[in-house]
């Protein structure tokens, strides 16, 4: 009997994406039960960061999703050294032209625009780009009166760009004043973390703010708190402690994120503009 008929496979034959570990726990997942779980791990409850593709796929309709204002130039005004490297070496990594992803997007039926900021970015800071997108796609959702869903997620604004990063502070508020003017519904998603220039500015602006449960939050960083030798509880800094504090209207866990959204717009939007009747013909008049 030949004993060394059976061949056992190496490890090399496991493909390497099949599990992923938890950044929280630290236990392997099966990443298809990860990715069905819309990448909250089912030992701990820890929400994973997303990619700005795995966001769509937890909130928009499917074939809905249309990008805009991807083609703005890097910007280095103050010249910053290694910062336009620093750019590009982050393009690559990412494949995003820049922090914060802006396009257009239907979910359950209603055409709204979106931002969804990446972390994975130069730590999702807001610099000339970042505000400027979301400028214009706030601008331009006034101009076609739709409601405006921003996942935001960020350490601050971009110190390499220093003043021109804090500009998108009044910038981008002053867009969101737009939106209040027209009477648009603008609603933010607070994903972990969101910090600093953001945290203060548009992403606290939400007619309705919803947190994801978990979420780092708060003005200051860690970093920076650890700078200024000051003690806070390290709870104070979470959507928890926010949401019991009033900061923030909902705590939801990812799974209810879109169908609070679908119910958001529901009651907010009260007209509709893509909201297409299913070609029935039948018209009122
Ligand atoms: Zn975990």
């Amino acid at each position: 009997m030949a004993q060394g008929d059976v061949t056992l496979g190496s490890l090399e034959d496991i493909p390497a994406d099949l599990w992923e570990e938890c950044s929280a726990c630290h236990q392997l997942l099966y990443s298809r039960e990860f990715e069905a779980a819309l990448w909250v791990c089912s030992k701990c409850g820890y929400h994973k960061r997303l990619t700005v593709e795995q966001r769509l796929a937890t909130v928009a309709d499917e074939g809905s999703v249309q990008e805009l204002f991807a083609d703005l130039p890097l910007a280095d005004p103050l010249r910053f050294p290694e910062y336009h490297e620093k750019l590009e070496q982050a393009r690559q990594k990412t494949g995003m032209d820049e922090a914060v992803w802006t396009g257009l997007v239907s979910i359950g039926g209603h055409r709204v625009g979106m931002g969804i900021m990446d972390l994975a970015f130069i730590g999702g800071s807001m610099g000339w780009v970042v505000g400027e997108k979301v400028t214009l796609l706030i601008e331009r959702c006034v101009e076609e009166r739709r409601g405006v869903v921003m996942f935001c997620a960020s350490g601050g604004a971009r110190m390499q760009e220093s003043l021109v990063a804090l500009m998108q502070m009044p910038k981008t508020c002053a867009a969101v004043g737009q939106m209040n003017q027209a009477r648009l519904p603008y609603i933010t998603v607070l994903t972990d973390p969101t910090y600093g220039g953001v945290t203060a500015s548009f992403a606290f602006l939400g007619d309705v703010i919803l947190a994801e449960k978990g979420a780092a939050m708060g003005f200051a960083g860690p970093r920076v708190i650890q700078i200024t030798k000051m003690k806070i509880a390290p709870e104070v800094q979470t959507a928890e402690f926010q949401y019991e504090h009033g900061m923030i209207d909902l705590l939801v866990g990812r799974e209810q994120v879109r169908d609070t959204l679908v119910d958001l717009l529901e009651w907010l939007v009260p007209h509709p503009v893509d909201r297409q009747s299913s070609g029935s013909g039948v018209s009122v008049g």
